[in-house]
């Protein structure tokens, strides 16, 4: 059966546009987070014919959630990693599985969690090829930044906004790219409240269109990433509400407050010194100015200074892009979301003043 479902993919690689298509049953992915996104994602993976996954959750499946993708009523109950092997291993059953029904986000776990990105591979002992973050909370989005960045693992990471309509998909490469630590999450700039952050008590809008339209365009930049076509995305973001698709590169910020980040930027530009230069293309968004067609506003007109002063660091943004959230100056791991919706509306505040 596989090899029909390979041939398949194969077929559709005529193209020209990528060789060597053979080589994805080579590669390893873990999905931290099989929910709305990363189930998606990882069926996505499957068909592709991905050599392993691991899939990371904590959840189980529940019969609420059946407007979004993937899980089936008949499944509710079971754990969304367990759920999700069976189907997919029924897809396609030449994929390696590796399965973790935990929360990475404590202490025995995130070692465990660690030593399974380092060592897990398709061969074991060897790292996994990439790491998807499809997680809707800040802190396991923490998890994940703090544990590539010790490992210098790339990763990328994917959101939806609560109110269901905007996402994103970003590219972190350790030392090279912002991490999740250097800058806020960046969100399309839009005169809607946006929010990437999940808060207790609050129930998140969800549409399995949006997550399919960010889950789709994580995976083509895997593949893009694994298979080397095409130009991967750093920042892509998605508007629904006016199909708006802005993306951009962000540097590492020296003053990160992670410090294996700040190590993983000295040694990528000890690297950089000891190699010839490899010109990065950077895609150039086109400008989208105030007045288009569209109705995209900038969300201020605030000077970066103004920005600073009132939140924290804040990224040197493209026009069309603002930030989720900021945050704050001292920031610590136990920092709670309501500390960060202070400085968000302090922004605002301020904002709002001029
Ligand atoms: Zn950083």
């Amino acid at each position: 059966m596989l090899a029909t479902i390979y041939i398949l993919f194969l077929a559709g690689a005529q193209s020209g546009i990528f060789n060597d298509v053979g080589k994805i049953r080579t590669f390893t992915v873990a999905v931290v987070g099989v929910g709305g996104v990363g189930s998606v994602t990882a069926e996505m993976l499957t068909r592709c014919g991905i050599g392993k996954l691991l899939l990371f959750d904590y959840d189980k499946v529940e019969l609420a959630n059946m407007n979004r993708l993937f899980f089936q009523p008949h499944q509710a109950g079971l754990s969304k990693v367990e759920a999700a092997e069976h189907t997919l291993r029924n897809i396609n059953p030449d994929v390696s599985f590796e399965t973790h029904n935990y929360n990475i986000t404590t202490m025995e776990n995130f070692t465990h969690f660690m030593d399974r990105i380092s060592q897990g591979g398709l061969e074991e002992g060897k790292p996994v090829d990439l790491v998807l973050s499809c997680v809707d909370n800040f802190e396991a989005r923490m998890a994940i930044n703090t544990a590539c960045n010790e490992l210098g693992q790339i990763w990328m990471e994917s959101g939806v906004s609560e109110n269901a309509v905007s996402g994103h998909i970003q590219l972190i490469i350790p030392g090279e790219t912002a991490c999740f630590a250097c800058a806020p999450p960046l969100v399309v700039a839009a005169n809607i409240d946006e929010k990437t952050l999940k808060r207790e008590g609050v129930c998140a809008a969800s549409l399995p269109t949006t997550m399919g339209v960010v889950a789709g365009l994580l995976v083509q930049n895997v593949l893009k990433y694994l298979l080397k076509f095409g130009t991967v995305s750093y920042y892509l973001g998605y508007n629904a509400m006016q199909d708006f698709f802005p993306s951009m590169a962000m540097k590492a910020n020296p003053q990160c407050n992670d410090r294996h980040c700040r190590r993983q930027q000295e040694e990528y530009k000890k690297k950089e010194v000891e190699q010839p230069k490899v010109e990065v293309v950077e895609e150039e968004e086109e400008v989208v100015h105030e007045d288009n067609e569209w109705g995209i506003e900038l969300v201020s007109e605030v000077t970066d200074a103004e920005l600073q002063a009132a939140s924290g660091t804040v990224p040197d943004l493209p026009e069309g892009i603002t930030v989720a959230y900021t945050i704050p100056a001292e920031v610590t791991s136990g920092d709670t979301v309501e500390e960060t919706e202070q400085s968000l509306e302090d922004l605002m505040a301020q904002m709002r003043k001029l």
